[in-house]
């Protein structure tokens, strides 16, 4: 049958009794089924037990044990790499369409069951219910959006021909690399994480799956999601660890052939290095796709909505804390309007209730203790760079709470309006005209997501050629790609360009083989 086109998951409406109720049932049943499990690692379908463990925590309730969660070595990340390694023979065989039905099929039963995957994500990372079941319709679109694209991939020669040679039958075919190092950040547990791993495994690789230790419940979630479609064991190998060492033993491992990272500058920069490295006995070089932070922005002119402008800065600022890669933590403001602008954003900022994601309040914890600590030292930092207008404390709750934060009247070249924060504070900068506020925006090593807030035609043609960044937005907020819609990625220290949920992001994950063949 042929398959129907693409089309974005759509978002739950909350307003609905209905789909609150049916939220809080589904947080009560991860609670009193799922929670404080001992979690396995899956090598090549077997589970392995390890003393050592990760104590996933409930940011919001430091009480609550999320699970617990076995932790793999150098050794065990071994035999992961000797698993994918046996099972990349055969399931590079599998045909592309074979392949894509394991994603359909996972697509089709997280969507019967999304609202346990957002549950577990209201507890294991902090987001409240909107956040969550965002992040559950990414994933579902991701994998119906691969699936799909595999299938083009494989059928590339009729949509795009090869120019014609008389005497020879010519064919191009996309075929897998091998085996690949999946490493995801916790920020978007279940959305990216399903994006890099199903990615990579229906272009026909095999893969080792390091989850980001904050959140590796819901990465299990999806691993045996994958095999309850029936995915063969050893394609998809669950490894959670230390970074630092499973991460660095497989990135410089010789049979690693690529590494999908998501994640900091700092850990994808160390990666490019360690990855450029050519190991004894390795016979390519290793491919590496690296999505990494950001320092995003809103830029607001004299001619915009005002009200429109305030609302999708204090979104972009503080949507799931302000942990998001495209989270606007900058607003660039022109003079004229900038204290009409500031007056609103502290309004509305101090309208956000502050408190448990499971009791979906706007705004919740931060993910853990080291960030938590990291955005308090920030935000001393803003106090002498620039005027603190609404929050700058740690808020109530047994959890790491901060109170959503504004500053004002913060140099371009400040500290905090040039460094990933990754956490609930907005620095705002004031300029003589647009001009000059789309110049401090593009001030920065990052470019991934930006807006541009105006009524004037000329002026949303140049900031649409001049904003360098990934990902640009016109009155609208600057969070909320869609895959499909909104290809996502960033320029610069962003990353390496890739485009997650874009018709040439599969391409990262295969070689094209060329056949020739004369008649
Ligand atoms: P992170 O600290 O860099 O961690 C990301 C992943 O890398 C985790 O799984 C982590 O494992 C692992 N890791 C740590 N050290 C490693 C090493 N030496 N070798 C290999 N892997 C290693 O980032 P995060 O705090 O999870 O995520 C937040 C960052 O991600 C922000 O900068 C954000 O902007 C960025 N991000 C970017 C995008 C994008 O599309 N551009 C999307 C989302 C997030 P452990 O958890 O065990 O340390």
């Amino acid at each position: 049958a042929k398959l129907e086109d693409f089309r974005n998951e759509p978002f739950t409406d909350f307003r609905q009794k209905s789909a609150l109720l049916a939220m809080e049932e589904a947080i009560f049943r991860m609670k009193s089924e799922e929670l404080g499990r001992e979690i396995p690692l899956r090598i090549g379908g077997r589970d392995i037990f390890t003393d050592a463990k990760i104590r996933s925590i409930n940011p919001g309730n430091l009480d609550e044990t999320i699970g617990w969660v076995s932790k793999a070595d150098r050794e065990l990340a071994e035999q992961a790499m000797q698993a994918a390694l046996d099972t990349f023979e055969s399931w590079k065989k599998v045909t592309p369409r074979e392949r894509a039905q394991y994603l359909l099929k996972a697509a089709a039963l997280m969507t019967e069951r999304k609202h346990e995957f957002s549950a577990m994500m209201v507890l294991e990372a902090g987001k409240n219910y909107a956040e969550a079941d965002a992040d559950t319709a990414e994933a579902i679109d991701f994998l119906n959006f691969y699936a799909r694209e595999m299938i083009r991939l494989s059928e590339i020669n009729e949509t795009m021909p090869l120019t014609p040679v008389p005497g020879e039958h010519n064919r191009l075919t996309y075929i897998p690399l091998g085996v690949g190092v999946i490493i995801p950040p916790w920020n978007f547990p279940l959305a990216i994480c399903v994006g890099m791993t199903s990615a990579a495994i229906v272009a026909g690789n095999t893969v080792l799956l390091k989850p980001a230790s904050n959140t590796p419940v819901i990465a299990y979630k999806f691993a045996t999601l994958m095999e309850e479609v029936g995915l063969p064991a050893g394609v998809l190998n669950f490894i959670p660890g230390s970074g630092a060492e499973v991460g660095d033993y497989l990135t410089t491992h010789p049979k690693t052939r690529f590494v999908s990272f998501t994640g900091s500058k700092e850990v994808g920069l160390r990666i490019s290095k360690l990855a450029a490295e050519t190991a004894s006995g390795q016979i390519w070089i290793k491919r590496l796709v690296a999505e990494m932070g950001g320092k995003d922005g809103i830029v607001v002119d004299e001619t915009a909505d005002l009200d429109a402008a305030a609302q999708a800065i204090v979104a972009s600022a503080f949507g799931y804390q302000g942990q998001k890669c495209s989270a606007g933590s900058r607003a660039l403001i022109v003079e004229s309007v900038h204290d009409e602008v500031v007056e609103k954003v502290v309004r509305f900022t101090k309208q956000l209730e502050i408190g448990l994601p499971e009791e979906n309040k706007a705004v919740g914890p931060v993910i853990d203790e080291a960030s938590f600590r990291k955005i308090l030292d920030y935000i001393e930092i803003g106090k002498q760079e620039g005027q603190l207008l609404v929050g700058g404390r740690q808020a109530e709750g047994n959890g790491y709470y901060i109170e959503p934060t504004v500053f004002a009247d913060v140099d371009g070249k400040a500290r905090i309006m040039q460094e990933e924060i990754f956490g609930p504070v907005l620095a705002i900068g004031k300029a003589k005209d647009w001009r000059e506020a789309i110049a401090m925006y593009n001030d920065t090593e990052f470019g991934l997501t930006g807006a541009f807030f105006s009524r004037e035609e000329d002026r949303i043609g140049e900031a649409l050629e001049t904003m360098h960044c990934g990902n640009l937005y016109i009155n609208r907020k600057c969070t909320g790609a869609l895959v499909g819609a909104h290809p996502f990625g960033g320029f610069n220290l962003s990353g390496t360009d890739s485009k997650a949920g874009g018709y040439d992001y599969l391409l990262l994950f295969t070689q094209a083989k060329l056949t020739s063949r004369k008649l």
